[in-house]
């Protein structure tokens, strides 16, 4: 038999996950040796016992076979939190392309050198009748400091260290002094860092309507059989979801399990936090990008040892080491967000259904406009479907929907970016102070500058485009953060006549004031809200009626809820439309229907303009009648003719270097190698290779090719051939992105 060898990594929660140490896998323990168990090992000079976990297993000895070590044994019946994660982040590991030292970073909390918030409290060692006899022997020999301390502590029991040390005037030496005698005990309590101040107040759980009753039953159904699977909540705007999961997840909490919620990080506003807070009290959490490393540690530590029941959070809460999960919520489940950017890029949908399978728990995904590969799943029955139609609130009505056609606007002699229908509009709900959000998917001044006179954009000298033109004068790249002033004439033919084209947010704050002088604007996009906190201080000041009008990009389009909101206005809808990318309708569906949503969540009658220059374009015009079973249809049947996903699988692997002829070499040779492989024929198509959408960014080239297969494991196989092929060509990276 071969000699098996096993990769420990000791001391994990310490360990910065760097480093792990090979064993040999004794025959004796062959068979029980697995990804994830925990083991004791021998280790270091002296040989001592430690206890580490498996992360890998390879037949190859990494360094000299006679030095390697054998495991010492097996801890058998402990089924840790840390195991489970382990073996999540080796499928990740697999599934995504990454090594486990990236995987295990992504999914195990790092405790990081932090300062423990710590509080000491000092009691007393002794019976408060001993302490009494004491008390007099010291009054006896004078000794004024343990007087006052020993007196106090004979009525108070238990007294923080601080207010010993800075009110009674204590030294250290002197607490030390006594707790050698023991006479008194220090007890640290380590304080956890709350992430929200539990100042709330409790709600009742609201009544269910029919709709959301039978969507709940049916999971709590399923849920009591110990049948655990994936369901899809499709519910539009405002149907009740969130109630809906509130009841699930009290379900499952009454079975001593615990429960993920996924929000997208836009959307984890203080309401919706305190909306958790008030069903489910302190036995909730969150993490968020704007906690500390420490806070965001201790939050992880407090799910560990039982504290919390309730992780709320975005994508990486998916990872919260609690020990009996049993769901997990994802809402808005289309949102871009729960896709990874970096290594392992994985889809945090994918991962929670992973996981959930691990630990025998259910996933719930909720949304009003559900990712075309999520409907696919649910009608091919792999996900439960459950549907709201109607608004939750007693007398809330959706809002009327006008699409404009900007072609007709022009011909009728209406330059302006509000047409006629728009305009109207806004000072129909100006006049009755109902407030108004406007809405364009590009930030900056202008979309591009370019020159009348020979056609030339300004491009940023280090990617491969071009630059926006912003309010202060200067011309922006949004990739790499280059700056340079507004030109006076052409670059390239001397000609002044340069000017700015298309529209961004800036450029509609400023027309729009010209326009309605009267009306209070703000701005939120990318360049208002790189400060903390200055998103919410928007949001709130907005909420609170302190502007008329909010503008901005796709940021507030997503889950915020404004009851005085009547009007929102989509100024370009086609501007994603031509984003030149398989999912810009899927995209531009979703955006239109979501901002739809935001007008009228209240009794008063709320409207939407869409103005577009394509009125006839399907995901324009399914959303403007909201209806997403047919924008389903036609996106669907789109896809199924030219086998994108969710028919197929799609692949793309991007070749990246400083050096272009590099670049351009290694993804030819990656398409001959793929092509060549038998095993692969009839089973995959080659896109490519080609310059990628964007072929520089930064001064590094990027060239690509797509794969589309059936079957997953291709993807995956393939995906080692490659790495293993390329794995020491120096000054390129390689990357995979799935789907
Ligand atoms: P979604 O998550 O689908 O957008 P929410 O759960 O936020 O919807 O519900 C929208 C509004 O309707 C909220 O103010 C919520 O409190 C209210 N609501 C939801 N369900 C009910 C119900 N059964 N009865 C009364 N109000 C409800
Ligand atoms: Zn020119
Ligand atoms: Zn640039």
């Amino acid at each position: 038999m071969a000699i098996l060898y096993a990769d420990v990594i000791i001391d994990i929660a310490l360990a910065t996950l760097d480093k792990t140490f090979q064993y040999k896998i004794p025959d004796e323990l062959m068979d029980k040796v697995s990804v994830g168990c925990r083991v004791r090992v021998p280790f270091g000079n002296g040989n001592s016992i430690r206890s580490g976990y498996v992360t890998g297993i390879s037949n190859k000895a990494e360094y000299d076979e006679g030095l390697i070590k054998s495991i010492f044994g097996i801890q058998e019946n402990e089924e840790a939190i840390e195991g489970q994660l382990i073996k999540l982040a080796a499928w990740m590991k697999d599934r995504y392309g990454s090594t486990m030292i990236q995987a295990l970073k992504t999914v195990i909390p790092v405790k990081k050198k932090v300062k423990q918030v710590e509080k000491k409290y000092i009691t007393l060692n002794i019976s408060p009748e001993e302490a009494k006899k004491l008390l007099a022997l010291y009054t006896k020999k004078n000794h004024k400091a343990k007087i006052r301390l020993l007196s106090q502590l004979i009525d108070d029991k238990e007294i923080p260290y601080d207010i010993v040390v800075h009110k009674l005037n204590i030294s250290a030496a002197t607490i030390k002094a006594l707790e050698k005698d023991t006479v008194i005990c220090i007890n640290h309590e380590r304080i956890y860092r709350t992430a929200v101040k539990s100042d709330y107040g409790r709600t009742e759980a609201v009544l269910l309507n029919e709709q959301q009753q039978a969507s709940a039953d049916t999971f709590i159904r399923d849920y009591d059989e110990d049948r655990h699977g994936t369901y899809l909540i499709h519910g539009i705007t405002g149907s009740g979801k969130t109630e809906v999961y509130m009841e699930m997840i009290r379900h499952v909490l009454n079975q001593g399990r615990q429960v993920i919620v996924l929000i997208p990080e836009i959307a984890l506003t203080y309401q919706t936090i305190m909306r958790f807070y008030r069903q489910f009290g302190d036995r909730v959490s969150m993490i968020n990008s704007r906690l500390s490393a420490g806070e965001r540690y201790d939050q992880l530590e407090r799910a560990k040892n039982g504290d919390i029941d309730i992780m709320v959070g975005p994508r990486s809460a998916l990872f919260t080491p609690f020990k009996n999960l049993g769901l997990i919520v994802i809402d808005e489940e289309h949102e871009g967000a729960y896709k990874s950017e970096t290594t392992p890029r994985y889809h945090a949908r994918e991962v929670a259904i992973k996981r959930a399978q691990m630990c025998n728990a259910s996933v719930v995904l909720g949304s009003a406009t559900p990712s075309v590969d999520t409907y696919y799943r649910a009608l091919s029955g792999e996900y439960k479907l459950m549907s709201l139609t109607k608004r939750a609130k007693e007398g809330s009505i959706l809002p009327i929907v006008d699409v404009v056609d900007m072609r007709k606007e022009l011909l009728n002699g209406n330059r302006s970016i509000f047409s006629d229908r728009l305009r109207e509009l806004i000072t129909e709900k100006l006049e009755r102070h109902e407030q108004i959000m406007l809405f364009i998917n590009r930030r900056g001044y202008s979309g591009f500058v370019s020159c009348r006179a020979c056609g030339q954009a300004i491009k940023c000298p280090h990617c491969d485009v071009t630059l926006t033109a912003h309010n202060y004068g200067r011309m922006v790249c949004h990739y790499c953060g280059f700056e340079q002033k507004l030109p006076k004439i052409c670059p390239a033919c001397g000609s002044k006549n340069i000017a700015g084209f298309g529209i961004g947010t800036e450029k509609v704050e400023t027309l729009t004031k010209q326009e309605f002088p009267e009306a209070s604007v703000i701005r939120m996009d990318l360049d208002t809200t790189s400060k903390k906190g200055s998103q919410e201080k928007i949001l709130s000041d907005f909420a609170d009626g302190k502007a008329d009008i909010l503008i901005g990009t796709q940021m507030i389009a997503k889950g915020h809820d404004f009851p005085n909101v009547t009007l929102v206005g989509a100024l370009a809808a086609d501007i994603s439309l031509n984003s030149n990318d398989i999912f810009a309708a899927e995209k531009t569906f979703q955006l239109l229907t979501q901002a739809a949503g935001r007008a009228g969540r209240s009794s008063k009658q709320g409207n939407v303009v869409i103005q577009t220059y394509n009125p006839d374009n399907f995901s324009i015009r399914t959303a403007a009648t909201q209806n997403y079973e047919k924008f389903y249809e036609e996106e669907a049947s789109f896809r199924k003719l030219l086998r994108y996903p969710p028919y197929s699988h799609l692949m793309t692997v991007l070749v990246t270097s400083p050096d272009y002829n590099l670049a351009d070499s290694i993804i030819s040779r990656i398409s001959t190698t793929i092509k060549s492989e038998a095993d692969y024929a009839g089973e995959i198509e080659v896109i490519g290779p080609s310059d990628a959408l964007i072929s520089r960014i930064n001064d590094v080239f990027r060239k690509n090719l797509f794969i589309k297969t059936k079957r997953v494991q291709t993807m995956t196989d393939i995906k080692n051939t490659i790495e293993e092929k390329f794995k020491d060509t120096k000054n390129i990276i390689i990357l995979f992105d799935m789907n």
